[in-house]
């Protein structure tokens, strides 16, 4: 097969390049991927380089494999000796083969993130570590951040303050910890690779030797670990490709360095660069919005896509009314699409943040489209809402052992794996449930301590399962995440996680409040949310509608892209919009996601949002006026969207009582004089939003709320 048939002659000259350290630098869609995937055939085809003598690194696992499919399709060889995977996949493999040189054992295992938290907390506990001084997760932090600079704690100066001091024995103790058990946790996979290549000559001149060819995609958002990683890599005359995009450096958050771009200029002094301008993915209109919204970051090494594809079609612009109205324009769109014949696996709904995914997902699992979340967990399925459901589960019924297993040391209350297992075994003696065996321990058979923390716990819950019959539903979720302290235990985490597992538990309170209409909502409420996290997410080789946060899309590619929720404070995150160099990185998103797009891109916003418990009205994206008109069509002009617009949320005004209109006021038996703020559904189902004079703002049936209208 020609490897070089279809590419253009910069493309093809780094893919003939003969064996030399080479940079590719180019904007998102210019065939960056392609390029490396045509390399490593042609490396292998024409150079006669063994596949084994090859070492590709890619970001996600996915894309790995989808590299070594197009390789296979290409040359029609076996690949499984090729060495592709994520930074993190290959360090794992490096170390299974050279277990003993790192010390470690044949066996050893990786423990995640929430597993490394849990062992940094026993630990300080056998230690008597006070945790509210300490909090495990700055631990934890510590270490973590420690590490991925290559930082080992007996390398760091002991400064004689009790409270620093603390940081560095923990951090060794938790080596220790890690090293007695075997276990390996993300960040110390890529230190002991480092160490390997580092303390070993002999392992490192082999590796050399043996990858001619080290090649890099998304260069751009390697950590300094990384690049110390692949250093070490560089050697014995092999040749190094990097490949990547200034313009698409989003993890900077996360520890990722631009200036590894720089660093690699310097240090493995490419022979040559390679820059790739024309844009194969998108349609004009789109890389030209592209373009001019990514103009406007001054930190940039500065490149413009073009593209001899067609015109295209505008970029739609939606302005819902609500995020339901959002919801329900995108889901519509792409049931028209669908049954036009497109396939669901080309239509992707993209967000700023994992949150704004469920009001979507119930959109979509109600007209029954099937849908997958790539990279990250469906709402109901994420930890910090399968926490705080167990709460309302076990207030629901104490003889729920699940929920009670769960939560009964999360938040931390000093109940021990031992006083669970002393509570499951007496449960199972006794066939009694393990709320009851708990009781019964607390009064006698536990520490004092233990018997505490099970006795506070139980006042706990039982104060919950009061509440059930009293409180709205949304007063209840939102009472039991902060007096179980689950909503600042899950705040409070470290690496970026916690404020947006916050935003998650209060984005229940928000689906609680739309389910409140309904009647005997609570039991209803737990059990949608129980179906909700089951098994309607379609299989992995059923065509589905993709959804995806914008870091998780990078490197891909769809037909049709939605881009939903861009909203000030949603997109750019408010975290960002204050501070210049995250607010660039945040436009680099944007870019990212506008450049996801192949055919047609829509864009949409809402005019109020309910998100994160709270009702927001944030107003449309900055970003959006970077757009240049030309590319936009506006689906309905702004001026007209003063009303919900799908028939789902316009109950139309005939069949409304009189004087029940939007801005009217009424009177209601109980809350008294209020105005109405917002009408939705229809017949039976009709819901009006009051603002009470007195009583605060309200969703009311109407068909019970028995309003009268006060002229
Ligand atoms: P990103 O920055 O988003 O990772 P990229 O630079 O890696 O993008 P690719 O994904 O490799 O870009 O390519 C984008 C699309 O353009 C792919 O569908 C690819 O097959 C196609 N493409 C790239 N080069 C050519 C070419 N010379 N002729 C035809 N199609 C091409
Ligand atoms: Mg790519």
């Amino acid at each position: 097969m020609d490897l070089v048939a279809g590419l253009n002659d910069e493309q093809r000259n780094a893919v003939i390049a003969p064996p030399e350290n080479q940079l590719i630098l180019a904007g998102a869609g210019s065939g960056k991927t392609r390029v490396l995937v045509h390399r490593i055939a042609w490396i292998i085809q024409q150079m006669h380089v063994s596949p084994q003598q090859i070492l590709a690194v890619t970001f996600t696992n996915k894309a790995a494999k989808e590299m070594k499919t197009r390789i296979e399709a290409l040359l029609n060889v076996d690949t499984r000796s090729l060495w592709i995977g994520t930074f993190h996949g290959l360090a794992y493999r490096f170390l299974k083969l050279h277990f003993e040189r790192v010390k470690l054992p044949r066996n050893f295992t990786i423990i995640d993130a929430d597993d490394q938290l849990r062992m940094v907390k026993r630990l300080m506990n056998t230690l008597n570590v006070d945790t509210e001084r300490w909090p495990p997760k700055e631990v934890v932090a510590y270490i973590n951040g420690n590490k991925e600079e290559g930082i080992r704690s007996s390398y760091i100066q002991r400064q004689g303050f009790q409270s620093n001091d603390m940081y560095i024995d923990l951090y060794q103790a938790y080596e220790e910890a890690c090293q007695q058990a075997g276990v390996v946790d993300f960040a110390e996979l890529l230190l002991r690779t480092l160490e390997l290549f580092r303390d070993h000559k002999e392992i490192r001149e082999h590796y050399q030797e043996r990858f001619r060819f080290v090649l890099v995609d998304e260069f751009q958002d390697t950590n300094a670990i990384q690049y110390a990683w692949l250093r070490q890599l560089s050697g014995k005359g092999n040749a190094m490709t990097a490949v990547g995009d200034d313009d698409q450096s989003i993890y900077g958050w996360r520890g990722a360095r631009v200036e590894n771009i720089h660093a690699f200029e310097q240090d493995l002094a490419p022979a040559n660069m390679y820059r790739l301008e024309q844009n194969y993915r998108s349609t004009k209109i789109i890389l030209k919005a592209a373009n001019a919204v990514i103009a406007n970051n001054s930190e940039r090494l500065g490149k413009e896509l073009w593209s001899d594809g067609d015109e295209g079609n505008k970029i739609l612009l939606y302005a819902a009314f609500n995020e339901r109205d959002e919801a329900k324009y995108i889901v519509e769109r792409i049931k028209e699409a669908i049954k036009e014949g497109k396939r669901p696996i080309d239509l992707a709904i993209l967000y700023r943040s994992n949150a704004q995914s469920r009001v979507l997902e119930e959109a979509l699992l109600q007209e029954s489209l099937p849908y997958r979340i790539y990279g990250g967990q469906r709402f109901y399925d994420r930890l910090e809402i399968k926490n705080a459901m167990a709460y309302l589960r076990l207030a629901r019924s104490t003889q729920d052992d699940t929920a009670f297993e769960r939560i009964i040391n999360v938040p931390p209350r000093g109940i021990g794996a031992k006083t669970v297992e002393q509570i499951r075994y007496h449960a199972r003696e006794q066939g009694s449930s393990m709320w009851e065996s708990a009781i019964t321990l607390a009064g006698t058979g536990l520490s004092s301590r233990a018997a505490n923390s099970v006795k506070s716990f139980v006042q706990l819950i039982e104060s919950f399962h009061v509440l059930i019959e009293q409180v709205e539903l949304h007063e209840l979720i939102d009472h039991v995440i902060e007096k179980s302290t689950l909503l600042i235990y899950h705040q409070n985490e470290k690496g970026g996680k916690g404020e947006e597992r916050a935003e998650n538990l209060a984005e229940l309170v928000s689906a609680a409040k739309v389910f409140e209409a309904d009647e005997n909502k609570f039991d209803e409420f737990i059990d949608a949310a129980a179906l909700d996290a089951g098994d309607t997410q379609a299989d992995e080789y059923e065509s589905a509608v993709q959804l995806m946060t914008l870091h998780s899309a990078k490197g891909l590619e769809f037909p049709y892209v939605w881009l939903a929720g861009v909203e000030r404070n949603i997109f750019p995150h408010r975290m960002s919009a204050e501070d210049p160099g995250r607010l660039e990185e945040e436009r680099r998103l944007c870019y990212v996601g506008i450049t996801r797009a192949e055919e047609q891109l829509t864009i949409s916003y809402a005019e109020t949002r309910r998100l994160h418990g709270r009702e927001d009205f944030n107003g449309p994206s900055p970003f959006l006026k970077e757009i240049p008109t030309e590319c936009i069509e506006e689906v309905r002009l702004k001026t007209e969207i003063r009303r919900p617009a799908s028939p789902m949320f316009t109950p139309s005004s005939e069949n409304l009582p009189k004087g029940i209109k939007l801005g009217a006021r009424v009177y209601h038996d109980h809350f008294g004089e209020g105005v109405i703020l917002d009408i939705e559904g229809a017949d039976a189902r009709t819901r009006v939003q009051i603002s009470f004079d007195w009583e605060g703002t309200k969703w009311l049936m109407l068909s019970h709320a028995n309003l009268t209208p006060i002229e």
